[in-house]
């Protein structure tokens, strides 16, 4: 056993270098390779990039029979298909983009043996000639690429991806089946597992560590970020970087204000600033597809060292040197901020990727949220669906902005990889320098806990905050809740550090903020522990650092 083990592991290796030439296995993709070679399923959970297309074309290369790749994107497919017969690969795919006689052409050789890898749309599974071409080829390996497109609790919801479970099922003979994805809810994993049948897989989430990232969150007005991104800018000169802003609007703006305020900056230093070379670029969907080429080429090819985008900007741009990716504003969940905010660093050296924020954001994004009508061809039902799980991956994003625990590590958590033990701090985020100090805030957030109680969980947040601090407001007096017992028990706590704390209370799963036009405040799974003798209970403090993006801890270039 051992020795056909170690014999197909070596086979792997082989074949990695001579169709790919790269030496070595990146973290997890050789057990996937070996799994699937063993004949078994798997669900391959890793970022994008991190390279899980070799984790099947290498099984595709070395298993007798056809692999069968489930590929969303047609417009990928053609650079795939190109790139493996360079490497010498027999591939090909089928899509709309043919016509009958092509497509007959495709599956004519591949039924005669002269393919190895086959790639198709999910859409494709359900025509008949392609049901007959699968039954009377010999098909080792079936993988699905995006697998959380099958799931209606994704982001990225296909129809078609549920006809791909019955298609394999129709096999007359059952291929192994490894399907990959990047999504980290568990409800999706779920999905993936059960509605492509899945059989026993060996479940591998992998890849989601990048300790090459300074992860930095900062709270920061709205009105002080633009000059915090120039003043980083001007002192990071020779540094490329993008940084995202949720509109196309903010996009100009800030590209615009760049230009004029870093250079200002640069020469109040006493640096030369007669260069005339733009510093930053907007880019966004909204421009003409020849200004975002434009844009786009200026900055992979350096000659624009920063890009000011919305989150159009980055499927499909290979700039390996980004030193640092700066996000004006928090996105809609980790998956999308994992994503953008990995577009630094790809080559390995140190690089941040920094979010500014503040609770305006949360406002934003929760009313985007339920006033997004979605789908058009879901149900209102689904549609709910679809908003809940939505809300549920903000919460993570907002989790994100709010925890005290090392950034590495929340995000691994978050993606369910298994941290071997390694020690908590990293060293290498703005929580495990200790750039934020904390308040004690234990009291606060007790009293706010039995107010939850006095006005039994029937209030919003905004009325249990007007109740502790003792307001007189007509609609908190005219309900009576000026006669609760915590009435006027904060009234010396600021109001906005009430409404922290209660956030963040929600956050950590002590309260819960139901949904909907009028959301009420419960109290959720960690109540009883408010209640405890050694209940101990902690905020950031507001961190004021804005104007001081050279002091920026153990980041970038050394
Ligand atoms: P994903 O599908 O996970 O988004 P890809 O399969 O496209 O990622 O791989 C991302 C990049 O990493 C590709 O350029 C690929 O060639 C490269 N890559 C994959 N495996 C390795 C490896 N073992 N060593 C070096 N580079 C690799």
């Amino acid at each position: 056993v051992m020795n056909g083990a170690g014999g197909a592991a070596a086979r792997a290796l082989a074949a990695l270098k001579r169709y790919f030439g790269y030496d070595s296995f990146r973290p997890g993709q050789e057990g996937l390779v070996g799994t699937i070679m063993s004949g078994r399923d798997v669900l391959g959970v890793m970022p994008t990039g991190a390279g899980k297309s070799v984790c099947y074309q290498i099984p595709a290369a070395l298993l007798p029979g056809i692999t069968i790749v489930i590929s969303p994107l047609i417009s990928l497919m053609r650079d795939q298909v190109d790139g493996l017969n360079d490497a010498g690969l027999n591939a090909a795919y089928i899509n709309t983009t043919q016509d009958p006689d092509e497509q007959g052409m495709v599956l004519a050789q591949a039924a005669a043996g002269q393919v190895k890898l086959l790639y198709v749309a999910p859409e494709r599974l359900e025509t008949e000639r392609f049901r007959q071409f699968a039954a009377h080829v010999p098909i080792a390996l079936i993988a699905v690429d995006e697998a959380h497109c099958v799931s209606q609790w994704g982001q990225d919801f296909r129809s078609a991806y549920l006809g791909i479970g019955e298609f394999i099922a129709s096999l007359p003979q059952r291929p192994t089946v490894a399907a990959f994805t990047a999504t980290a809810t568990e409800r999706v994993r779920r999905d993936i597992v059960t509605l492509l049948g899945l059989r026993d897989p060996v479940v591998t989430v992998t890849g989601f560590d990048r300790p090459n990232l300074y992860f930095d969150v900062i709270r920061m007005e709205n009105k002080h970020k633009a000059a915090w991104v120039a003043q980083y800018i001007a002192v990071h000169p020779q540094d490329s970087g993008i940084v995202y802003c949720s509109t196309r609007k903010e996009t100009e703006a800030l590209a615009e204000s760049l230009n004029s305020t870093v250079l200002q900056l640069r020469a109040a230093a006493g640096e030369d600033a007669a260069q005339s070379e733009p510093i930053a670029v907007a880019y966004h969907g909204g421009m003409l597809a020849d200004q975002r080429g434009r844009a786009q080429r200026d900055f992979v090819t350096d000659r624009v060292p920063v890009v000011v985008a919305t989150n159009a900007f980055g499927m499909g741009i290979d700039k390996s040197n980004v030193r640092f990716v700066i996000h004006h504003n928090m996105p809609e969940s980790i998956e999308a901020y994992y994503q953008e905010a990995g577009r630094a660093g790809r080559d390995g050296e140190p690089s941040r990727c920094t979010l500014l924020w503040n609770e305006g954001d949360i406002v934003t994004r929760r009313r985007l949220l339920d006033t997004d009508n979605g789908n058009e061809r879901l149900n209102p039902e689904e549609r709910e669906v679809v908003r809940m799980s939505r809300r549920r991956l903000l919460d993570g994003m907002i989790g994100y902005c709010r925890t005290t625990d090392c950034l590495h590590r929340y995000m691994t958590r978050y993606f369910g990889e298994p941290d071997d033990g390694r020690d908590a701090r990293c060293g290498n985020c703005s929580n495990c320098q200790s750039t934020f100090e904390t308040i004690d805030v234990t009291d606060i957030a007790r009293a706010i806990s039995m107010c939850v109680h006095d006005v039994n969980q029937g209030f919003g947040s905004g009325k249990i905050v007007a109740v502790l601090r003792g307001s007189r407001a007509q609609d908190v007096v005219s309900r009576g809740l000026d006669r609760c017992p915590t009435y006027g028990m904060l009234r010396d706590v600021p109001e906005a550090r009430v409404r922290d704390v209660l956030s963040q209370m929600a956050t950590d799963g002590f309260l819960f903020i139901s949904e909907g036009r009028l959301p009420t405040v419960h109290f959720g799974a960690r109540a009883g522990e408010t209640r405890d003798e050694g209940f101990h209970y902690e905020i950031k403090r507001v961190e004021r650092r804005h104007g001081n993006a050279a002091g920026h801890g153990g980041t970038s270039r050394r």
